[in-house]
């Protein structure tokens, strides 16, 4: 089945407010609740459908990825919309049908917690594991600088609600009972806005960036998350605010691979310095360390360094930076260093000893091989 456009189940325009959206979804919502229509199937149906087009709209980072790809950008886990049911439907859910159904929230009418908000930080190497002060820039719902929060037009001022007398509560009959419902035409407040402010169109907030720094703790890795408590999204009518959440990004090093707490590096070596052992330097995240390499050493070949790999973000030990030998083969080499080279393998063929362990005991594998193969084909 084709989804319709959230914004057309809803029956909002694109640029709908939060206030909007929210009055629109209540109204839809307790029409086709299932308790009100009961075994009607297609009630339900629409019921499900108000519910998802209300869940992304409601959630900014949903619905701006909705606005830009469409139903690809919140199906599934499209980046920055995953995970984060922001000011909660379940909230609102037993905000609205707690009011019908006599359960009510006290006196907190209309209060929402503000939305969860995802910010993706890329770091270095260095910074995830030493840690760093990042100032960041987050788009963020603020209050209104025009209308200072109050939603009303300068020089204007909210009046109180007529439906209920400023209550923000109203009596409805319904069967037999008489039920107390959250006014709909305040929802809540008490006060209606006659001449909104044009700036925020009466919800009294409006998109701002907000320049904020955070400090990242040393140790932290790719999906590790940080947790800013009260910096998402303001909180509706006295609601607490929202947390945001700095989703961790490490970026590919030059030299450094990272496993866990150590970090691996590749060392490239000669054939000489690998033959007859030698102290090179390697590395580290914060300077260099000598490495001896003894005789004899294999391309492979891997130098564990104690405690020069990464500390845990959660505590514990550092990691070990872990050095794995490559040996290289020369090139550019002249005439006179290809003779060399020439006499120095002679000398190798005729001492008879095995110098080349690896090679010497895959030839005799390889022999071993083709000679089990004519066996075969003898019989
Ligand atoms: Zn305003
Ligand atoms: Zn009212």
């Amino acid at each position: 089945m084709e989804k319709r456009d959230y914004y057309e189940v809803l029956g909002v325009s694109r640029n709908a407010s939060g206030v909007e959206l929210k009055k629109a979804y209540r109204r839809l919502a307790m029409k086709f609740h299932p308790d009100r229509n009961p075994d009607d199937a297609e009630a339900e149906a629409r019921f499900k459908e108000v519910k998802e087009a209300y869940e992304v709209l409601n959630d900014s980072q949903k619905r701006a990825a909705y606005d830009q790809f469409g139903h690809a950008g919140v199906d599934g886990q499209s980046p920055g919309a995953g995970g984060f049911g922001g000011g909660g439907f379940g909230d609102i859910f037993g905000d609205v049908f707690g009011d019908i159904f006599g359960g009510g929230r006290g006196g907190h009418q209309g209060a929402y917690r503000g939305s969860d908000l995802q910010y993706n930080l890329e770091l270095t190497l260095e910074e995830a594991v030493f840690g760093v002060q990042k100032e960041l820039t987050i788009p963020r719902m603020e209050e209104c600088d025009v209308c200072h929060g109050s939603g009303a037009r300068e020089g204007s001022e909210p009046v109180t609600c007529h439906s209920c007398s400023g209550l923000g509560q109203v009596r409805m009959q319904q069967g037999f009972f008489s039920v107390q419902q959250t006014c709909p035409t305040c929802r809540g407040s008490g006060k209606i806005i006659p001449d909104p402010c044009p700036a925020c169109r009466g919800e009294g907030r409006a998109r701002k960036n907000r320049a904020i720094s955070v400090k990242i703790p040393a140790g932290v890795d790719t999906g590790d998350r940080v947790r800013l408590s009260g910096e998402g999204e303001p909180g509706i009518n006295g609601g607490p605010p929202g947390d945001l959440f700095i989703q961790v990004h490490v970026k590919k090093h030059k030299l450094f691979e990272r496993d866990g707490d150590d970090l691996y590096c590749e060392v490239p070596i000669s054939f000489v310095t690998a033959t007859l052992g030698g102290e090179l330097e390697a590395p580290t995240l914060d300077g260099k360390v000598k490495l001896k390499i003894p005789p004899e050493t294999q391309t492979g070949k891997r130098f564990r360094i104690r405690g020069k790999g990464v500390k845990p973000v959660r505590g514990g030990p550092e990691g070990d930076l872990i050095c794995e030998v490559v040996v290289e083969t020369p090139v550019k080499l002249s005439k006179e260093q290809k003779t060399l080279l020439k006499a120095f393998h002679e000398s190798l063929e005729k001492s008879g000893r095995k110098h080349s362990p690896q090679m010497h005991s895959w030839t005799d594998g390889v022999k071993g091989f083709f000679e089990d193969i004519k066996e075969k084909f003898k019989q």
